[in-house]
This record gives C-alpha cells, structure tokens and sequence, in this order.
C-alpha cells in the first residue's frame, strides 16, 4: 500500500524517527508487528536493495499512521530515508511478525530491549495504557549511554502512570549515569524478576545480544517456550 512521509526528528543521538501516513481503510496491524518500508524515489542507490523492515513505534489506535525509528547510518537506504523530504512516497508492507502480546494476561512478561529494540515494545506498552489491559510487565532497557536511549521521557511517564510496569534502564557506558549500569545477564535478571521460571520472557535488539540472553535464559532453566525473541538483523 501506497503512503508518504509526514515528519522526521532525531530522537537521540544517531537515531530517526519517522512518521509515515497511510490513507488505506483496511490498514491495520497488532502491537510488535513490523512493516516493510520501501523508498521510491530514493536519492541513493543501496546494494541491499530499497527495502527493510521496521517494528512499528506508536499504537494501532492511531489510526492510518506508522512511526519507525532506527539508527542512522551510512547505507545508500538509511542516508535515503534521512535525506527524503516530507510527502515522499513509500510503498508500506507486507505488516507482518508473530512478536505480539500473548492473549492470556496472568503471567508477568519481562521486556529485554537493547538499543534500537525498545521499537516494539513502546507500541505494546502505549496499546496496553491505552486498553487499560491488566498486565504485569518488566522492562529492562539497556543503552551504552544516555544521550542514544531513545524514548527514555515516554517510558518514564508510563513508569509513573501505567499501573504494573516496572522500568529499568541500565546505561553500560556512561560514567554520568547515575543508576543500573551493568549489562543485561541472568543475575540482573535475577535482581528485578521473583522468580526466574515464571515469567513470559519478550528479547529484542541486536543479534549478538538477543542471542546471548537467549542462552543465559536457557542456561537458567527457563522453558525455551517462555522465551521470544526478535532479531534485528543488520545491528
Ligand atoms: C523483524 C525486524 C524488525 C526490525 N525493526 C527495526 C527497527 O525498529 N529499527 C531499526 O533500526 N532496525 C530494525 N530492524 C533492522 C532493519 O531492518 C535493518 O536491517 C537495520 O536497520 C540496518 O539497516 P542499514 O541499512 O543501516 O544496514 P544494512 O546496510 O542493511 O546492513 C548493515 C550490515 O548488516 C548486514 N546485514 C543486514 N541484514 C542482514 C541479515 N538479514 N543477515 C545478515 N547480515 C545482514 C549487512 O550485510 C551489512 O553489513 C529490524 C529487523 C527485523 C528482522
């Protein structure tokens, strides 16, 4: 389906937001999903073609909109995307990606996001306020530093006013950092979950990292089906 840009800003340091309009009717999607972005008229060529995926930022609720956010960087796509004027147009999709909410709501779920990964998960947690939906969640939030965390202000204000989400943010690299600092493992795990085994484990960012907590999870006992990931590819 057929959309165009309709604003930019840089939202931390390196990282872009950007916020497509949809007219389409029937278009819809569930919170975690991604979407395929392809850049018509982009001012680059990229050997990687003109086309990747995003996990989708804002709620379904908004309706015929779509806001990503990345890391800029020096691929013929991303200098495109940075450079592309507002009403450029886009083709969006397919939306696709089983990253979703689980239908039962009586287990805590604890959200792992590394970087750029928080995506899907501001869209999950913006749904669930919005739903008033009864879950128990655990965000662990890790960033080498303050100044690229991205959507840091929004996640405060739901840490204040979502009842049952509990943030946490560790900055693995910033000495003014007053707070977490360490890297996401299973003893940090440990310190801000009760019980390790019971929990509904969601991990998303780079490959590398979602990998190593994959691991440290399952070297922890817990049941491989406790745990989803999703993998940004290209990190
Ligand atoms: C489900 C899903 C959701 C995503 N959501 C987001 C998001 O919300 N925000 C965001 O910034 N990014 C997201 N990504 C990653 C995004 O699609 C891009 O791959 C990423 O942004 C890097 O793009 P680039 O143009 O900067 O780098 P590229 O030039 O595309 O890639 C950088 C390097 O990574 C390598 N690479 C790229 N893709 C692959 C691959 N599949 N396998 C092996 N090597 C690869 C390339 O060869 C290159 O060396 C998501 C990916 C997936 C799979």
């Amino acid at each position: 389906m057929q959309g165009k840009i309709i604003d930019k800003k840089e939202i931390a340091k390196a990282t872009l937001q950007v916020t497509f309009e949809i007219p389409d009717e029937q278009f819809t999607f569930k919170p975690g999903q991604y979407a395929f972005i392809t850049l018509v008229t982009p001012p680059y060529p990229d050997e990687r073609s003109n086309k990747r995926h995003f996990s989708i930022v804002n709620s379904p609720n908004q309706k015929h909109i779509i806001t990503i956010a990345t890391r800029i960087r020096d691929s013929g796509f991303k200098k495109s995307l940075q450079e592309l004027p507002n009403n450029s147009l886009v083709e969006i999709g397919p939306i696709a990606g089983g990253f979703i909410l689980p239908s039962e709501n009586n287990r805590p779920l604890v959200f792992i996001a590394g970087g750029i990964g928080i995506t899907p998960f501001i869209s999950m947690l913006s749904y669930i306020k919005e739903e008033h939906l009864p879950y128990q969640i655990t965000l662990i939030y890790s960033n080498r530093d303050q100044s690229s965390a991205a959507y840091v202000k929004e996640l405060q204000e739901l840490a204040r006013t979502l009842p049952n989400f509990r943030l946490i943010l560790t900055m693995t690299e910033d000495t003014s950092w007053v707070g977490e600092n360490r890297r996401v493992d299973v003893q940090l795990i440990k310190d801000y979950t009760k019980n390790l085994k019971n929990p509904l484990y969601f991990v998303v960012g780079p490959p590398a990292m979602v990998d190593a907590i994959q691991k440290t999870l399952l070297e922890a006992g817990v049941n491989p089906e406790n745990i989803n990931i999703e993998n940004f590819t290209g990190y």
